[in-house]
């Protein structure tokens, strides 16, 4: 060994150096990462809504042994429940050998991704092509989304009760579905303004109905398959939730395939660390540990499904009656890490991050102390103490880790479920994949941050 000198010894003692994590993995930990990402992929497949992304985590989630959380169910240490919000939403808990009024150790992530909604009225013909009308749902680039392949996926809610699961595009053989659109004097506009929220209609058909002298006989005809395969009429639409999403799948990126990419990223790339975390806890886990995959972050988290409705203190505070303990003093004691994307540095647009707060590639789940925009405006901003607390957690487990900020001051910014979690009087902290590309049909993540981000799931768990 070669001895160190006095100032690289300085160095170390001293300074904050960031490592690549490839630099620090060793062997059983780069097929610990593969392995995950292979699991990663395939929630990514099966989960491209909300809708979707709960019923594959209930099918894992039984398989894990956790079973429907009944109202007033007597719960032993280390039992396993879940309850789901209305199909949108699903909140889990292993049950801790500490009573809850120590509180409870909480992940909190997003499972609704940008994307486009059919309105409520979709259907039209237009010059002998039959359109969807869409109303767009999150932070989009809608530049982003024309002429690229789209699938369907959603449900049609029917007036006796019944429900009709679309999903058009995920089978093999299945159409797609696009919107097409002309370059020439859209090239000289901004590329915000480029493509207006209104031109983006998916086509949908172009056959006529034969023999039929009527007006609008694509239409029709497109009605027709409708309702011969679905048994929908036009007026169904009206309580329909159909969302169009990318068509493609999570695939690896890089000739060493260190990176992921796919639609969805943002969120499903920390609910799934989240819940996977949980599903994989060996034993029983001294706090309750809950694991929360929340609807409508991407709009605000609001509304029935989002992280400020109601539905998360109902959780917990049944799981509290079981114990008689008032809800208040179980989450005064709680510690909940927030976990969502946060911006990765992209070389190529150095110039909208500040590099020495931002997060890197491969370097590990990104801690972000605040979100917010234009001086922290709206985010929770953890307490000093909340952050050391991590701190010392995470290296405690050997997670790599590294500090995040969203983008520059007055440049970056950006909202996670993390100051309703705080608001609810929880010690809450934002961690995530740092992802590039976000918000677009096609994200990219690295199969070591996304691993870390699990790895750090579980040592909040563990506690
Ligand atoms: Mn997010
Ligand atoms: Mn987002």
């Amino acid at each position: 060994m070669e001895e160190k000198t006095p100032g690289r010894q300085l160095r170390e003692a001293l300074l904050n150096e960031r490592k690549n994590g490839w630099d620090v993995v060793d062997e059983a930990t780069q097929r610990s990462i593969s392995d995950y990402c292979e699991g990663y992929k395939a929630f990514l497949d099966k989960g491209k809504t909300e809708r979707d992304c709960v019923d594959y985590t209930v099918e894992l989630a039984q398989a894990a042994g956790f079973v429907p959380f009944e109202r007033g169910m007597e719960l032993q240490p280390g039992a396993k429940v879940y309850r789901v919000n209305r199909g949108r939403g699903v909140n889990l808990a292993v049950v801790g050998s500490a009573p809850l009024d120590q509180g409870v150790s909480i992940t909190a992530s997003h499972i609704d991704s940008p994307r486009l909604d059919l309105k409520p009225a979709p259907l039209y013909e237009d010059s002998e092509l039959a359109f969807f009308k869409t109303h767009y749902y999150g932070g989009i680039r809608k530049y982003q989304w024309v002429t690229i392949p789209l699938e369907l996926r959603g449900v049609v809610c029917m007036k006796d009760g019944s429900i009709v699961r679309v999903a058009v595009g995920s089978h093999p053989g299945d159409p797609l579905f696009t919107i097409a659109h002309l370059g020439s004097d859209q090239a000289k506009k901004p590329l915000g303004e480029a493509i207006p929220a209104e031109s983006l209609n998916i086509l949908v058909g172009s056959r006529p109905l034969k023999d039929d002298d009527g007006k609008d006989r694509v239409k029709l005809a497109v009605m027709k398959m409708l309702y011969d395969h679905y048994g929908i009429r036009e007026a169904d639409f009206i309580s329909a939730e159909i969302e169009a999403v990318p068509a493609f799948n999570a695939v690896d990126i890089g000739f060493d395939r260190s990176l992921i990419g796919a639609y969805g990223h943002d969120d499903r790339v920390c609910g799934y660390a989240g819940l996977k975390a949980l599903l994989d806890l060996d034993g029983v886990p001294v706090r309750t540990a809950v694991c929360v995959l929340a609807d409508k972050e991407e709009i605000g988290s609001e509304g029935v499904s989002g992280m400020q409705s109601a539905f998360f203190e109902t959780f917990v505070g049944d799981l509290c009656a079981s114990q008689k303990v008032p809800l208040r003093v179980c989450l005064e004691k709680s510690f909940c890490l927030s976990t969502d994307v946060t911006a990765a540095f992209d070389p190529n647009f150095a110039e909208v991050y500040e590099k020495n707060n931002s997060a890197k590639v491969n370097y590990g789940v990104g801690l972000c102390k605040y979100t917010g925009s234009r001086g922290k405006g709206g985010c929770s901003d953890a307490g000093a103490e909340v952050v050391a607390y991590v701190r010392r957690l995470l290296d405690d487990k050997g997670v790599l880790w590294q500090m995040a900020e969203l983008g520059k001051a007055d440049q970056g910014g950006g909202g996670t479920v993390a100051c309703y979690m705080a608001n609810r009087n929880i010690d809450t902290l934002d961690a995530g994949v740092p992802v590039l590309s976000m918000h677009s049909p096609f994200e990219t993540v690295s199969k070591l941050d996304c691993y870390m981000t699990y790895a750090a799931c579980k040592a909040v768990y563990q506690g």
